[in-house]
């Protein structure tokens, strides 16, 4: 895509003055993508061929550090595992973030080459999180390349644990060192820019256990069994009506338990995953999975035969909690990503989703997450593939949106 024209100054009246777009050094910067475009992409295949499963980030890890470090920024690893590179802004009292997740959902071993032809590649993580970790690096060297020194302090982060079980701990770890001085925080997770997170879907991930004496199919039968009592209280659990408004979900996701097809079991587990636009809902629906196994357990005892070996017993576990939270149809964080929207030529819609921009949303902090640029797609799975066609707007709407919380630094910088 050809860079558009600079000359919109009326795009900026939410960001505070001078307007970025008239100012050359942010030209030069924006025009850095498009200049760059195979080294991004060849740099993402690198990074994407790194293996990075939740908790076993390191190597990527340190891999990001040196790109960062390459692009002029004082880069250190925290204790959690976060590459964190930080651009000094006229006022170091106040920080602002940008960042992409380091992990992938896909276990040690996976095979993670990149197949490459014409337009695409295609890799396990190539899109989520390769394109954002690919981002955040293009934006630090952008801006250093062009000499921008901003208002506020810049922190990129390559942060670990976002996926699954990581359960969002990389960005609990930064909220929790930054918080009184961090300002917004923009997530750069996989492809596109047709959207924006700026809403944080609350979720929680629960493990039941039911536990019993277990014994013989044949001469222990009418012992309390832990999978009949499992049984009972999922069908009790699966009937609870949940709204569609505000939107609420359950999955019953994953069932083990049992030793054989002749033994009553000793024990029996469940993985639950529930997620609701409503936190309230959230709590009633957590309460109610934990009345129905509580039945179910119930009800098993007092249908069996024989009582005298032993009862059973059950908790519900917390695997993991992803807070809710809103970003303020008037924040200022909004209305930067709004004027490099305008100023692309993007349009975007407004979603709800659970990702790194929860934690700092959950605490009154503004975040959102967005698309670093191209079309992915295959998400999650082996088959997953990213087209960068158009990767430079993505890049572009996320450098603006940047500058847009950052501000420039008042004294013309170098
Ligand atoms: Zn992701």
């Amino acid at each position: 895509m050809p860079a558009r024209s600079f000359a919109s100054p009326h795009l900026y009246r939410q960001v505070p003055a001078p307007p970025l777009a008239d100012n050359p050094q942010v030209r030069a910067a924006l025009e850095w993508f498009a200049q760059n475009l195979a080294s991004i992409n060849d740099e993402q295949m690198r990074l994407t061929e790194i293996p990075a499963p939740s908790f076993q980030e390191g190597p990527r890890a340190a891999a990001v550090k040196s790109l960062l470090a390459a692009a002029g920024l004082s880069v250190q690893i925290d204790k959690t595992g976060n590459v964190i590179g930080e651009l000094r802004g006229a006022n170091e009292k106040e920080v602002v973030m940008i960042s992409a997740h380091l992990d992938t959902v896909f276990p040690p071993g996976t095979d993670v080459k990149v197949r490459r032809d014409a337009n695409r590649m295609s890799a396990p993580g190539i899109s989520d999180n390769g394109t954002g970790l690919v981002a955040l690096v293009a934006i630090a060297r952008s801006l250093h390349e062009a000499h921008i020194k901003p208002e506020r302090t810049i922190l990129f982060a390559a942060n670990v644990g976002e996926e699954g079980e990581g359960n969002l701990r990389g960005m609990r770890a930064l909220v929790d060192s930054y918080r009184s001085r961090l300002k917004a925080v923009i997530a750069l997770d996989g492809s596109g820019t047709e959207h924006v997170t700026t809403k944080a879907l609350a979720s929680r991930r629960l493990e039941v256990l039911i536990t019993g004496p277990g014994g013989h199919s044949w001469s222990d039968f009418g012992m309390p069994n832990p999978i009949n009592a499992l049984v009972r209280g999922s069908v009790r659990f699966i009937n609870t009506k949940v709204p569609t408004s505000p939107r609420t979900t359950f999955n019953l996701g994953q069932v083990e338990g049992g030793t054989s097809v002749n033994s009553i079991p000793y024990e029996a587990r469940l993985k639950v995953d529930i997620r609701s636009e409503s936190e309230d809902e959230l709590v009633r629906l957590e309460s109610a999975l934990r009345e129905c196994i509580s039945a179910g357990v119930r009800d098993e005892m007092e249908s069996a035969r024989d009582r005298s070996k032993g009862k059973l017993d059950w908790k519900v576990d917390l695997l993991g909690s992803r807070p809710g939270g809103e970003l303020g149809a008037d924040s200022p964080l909004l209305a930067a990503l709004r004027a490099a929207d305008e100023f692309t030529g993007n349009q975007s819609r407004i979603e709800r989703s659970s990702t790194d921009a929860n934690i700092p949303l959950s605490v009154g902090i503004d975040a959102i997450s967005i698309g670093a640029g191209g079309n992915g797609g295959g998400a999650h799975s082996l088959q997953e593939w990213y087209e960068p066609a158009g990767r430079e707007l993505g890049l572009q709407r996320a450098l603006l949106t940047l500058l847009g919380v950052s501000g420039l630094a008042q004294e013309k910088a170098r």
